[in-house]
């Protein structure tokens, strides 16, 4: 069967055909700048670019250019659309109304609207990407895959803030953790490859791209994770702060005479590795070489994002009594050996060793030394295979 995977965001829709039988990536594409000048979709398809400028005024157009993308007879690798099996839609918030993958229905779509005070930038968009694709393939069964899911396994105790417990029965503030999708993915993976099954494993999976989270996963369930109500709690990240101390909030708005939106746009897009650089740097592979050349602003940058991610593989060790594997994904975990070993350094008490060899990997590989108790892996990470294995076993 070939399984369409959909992340749609408000001006993007990003896609994958996958031919599950030998779970391989038929095409690749996406529309951008949907609703502006200048739209345009570009797709990969045997080996060849198809790229066409012209209108998208909505996710209903880009649908539509998908699917002429998929069944172009020179680019195209479809002859129409019945040979789509079924549709695999990414969705950022599932609340606690989903703590699985479901296929998709009217209560369904309910439960999505419900959610989007919890997520106001991206589930609407999520939405209307699944409303446009019903359009277009009226016939073709849905799946909704949540970030939010893998982590409803997390007990009380991880998931409640220290704040009137009111708040969580009237708002549903809690924390929900995100990249769920990924952290699942990643720790089965490491399982298989550690030759164990999950359930008797202690795993702590680090995704780091421009988003990041860490996860204990205690026999194959989440039980933690570092991101929170929404995915600016935890490490910190390209342009994020992770965790800062609400009342910052207060004293900038008060101090600067800003709003409290400001404040958070200064929280989502102005911190995290771009703040502490002074403005310079949000790639981690600029950082990585500003300070490796010996830049202040970098090397600082570098100092605060490695010890924050060591505290939370240290708080995981002390939450799940113990860790077996450390697993790293996404394009900082599983590319860079600077950022692991800045990580992993100075744990060689609780029985973490990092062989400076191994460690210079890009793939799938174990990178420990012999000596270490704990077995550290990179995994590269692959949502969009995880969102179509998903929607196959769902239909
Ligand atoms: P997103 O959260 O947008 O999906 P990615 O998982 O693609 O992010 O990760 C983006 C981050 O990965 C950037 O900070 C980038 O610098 C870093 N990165 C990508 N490739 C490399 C590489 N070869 N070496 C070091 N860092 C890399």
């Amino acid at each position: 069967m070939n399984i369409l995977v959909i992340n749609a965001g408000s001006s993007s829709l990003k896609y994958q055909l996958i031919f599950m039988e030998t779970e391989s990536i038929l095409a690749k594409g996406l529309c951008e700048r949907i609703g502006s000048d200048g739209s345009n979709i570009e797709q990969k398809a045997k080996g060849k670019l198809y790229r066409k400028e012209l209108p998208l005024r909505d996710h209903v157009d880009a649908f539509n250019a998908l699917i002429a993308a998929l069944t172009d007879a020179e680019y195209g690798v479809l002859t129409d659309l019945s040979s789509i099996g079924a549709v695999g839609h990414r969705v950022v918030h599932g609340g606690e109304a989903f703590s699985g993958s479901v296929r998709i229905d009217g209560a369904v779509m309910r439960a999505l609207r419900d959610n989007i005070p919890l997520a106001p930038l991206h589930n609407p968009a999520n939405i209307t990407g699944i409303e446009a694709c019903m359009a277009v393939m009226p016939n073709t069964p849905m799946i909704a895959v949540f970030d939010t899911a893998f982590h409803q396994t997390m007990p009380r105790r991880a998931y409640l803030y220290g704040l009137p417990y009111e708040l969580y029965e009237r708002l549903k503030i809690r924390r929900y953790g995100f990249h769920g999708t990924s952290h699942r993915y990643v720790s089965q993976r490491a399982a298989h490859l550690i030759g164990k099954p999950v359930e008797q494993l202690k795993l702590i999976t680090c995704h780091m791209g421009n988003g990041s989270s860490i996860t204990a996963v205690d026999g194959g369930k989440s039980v933690d994770t570092s991101m929170g109500l929404t995915p600016l709690e935890g490490v910190i990240m390209g342009t994020r702060s992770g965790d800062a101390d609400p009342a910052i909030v207060q004293m900038l708005c008060n101090a600067d005479g800003i709003s409290v939106d400001d404040a958070l746009s200064i929280f989502n897009k102005k911190s995290g590795l771009l703040g502490l650089t002074g403005g310079k740097y949000s790639d981690w592979r600029d950082v990585k070489q500003g300070a490796q050349s010996g830049e202040e602003e970098a090397v600082r940058a570098a100092e605060v994002f490695a010890y924050r991610v060591k505290k939370y593989i240290g708080a995981y060790i002390a939450a799940m009594n113990g860790v077996d594997a450390i697993i790293f994904t996404a394009g900082i975990g599983e590319n860079d050996a600077y950022a692991r070993s800045l990580i992993l350094s100075g744990l060689e008490w609780l029985g973490i060793e990092l062989d400076a060899d191994r460690n210079q990997t890009r793939e799938e590989a174990f990178i420990q030394a012999d000596s270490s108790r704990v077995k550290l892996l990179v995994v590269p990470t692959n949502e969009e295979l995880a969102i179509a294995r998903d929607t196959l076993e769902l239909v």
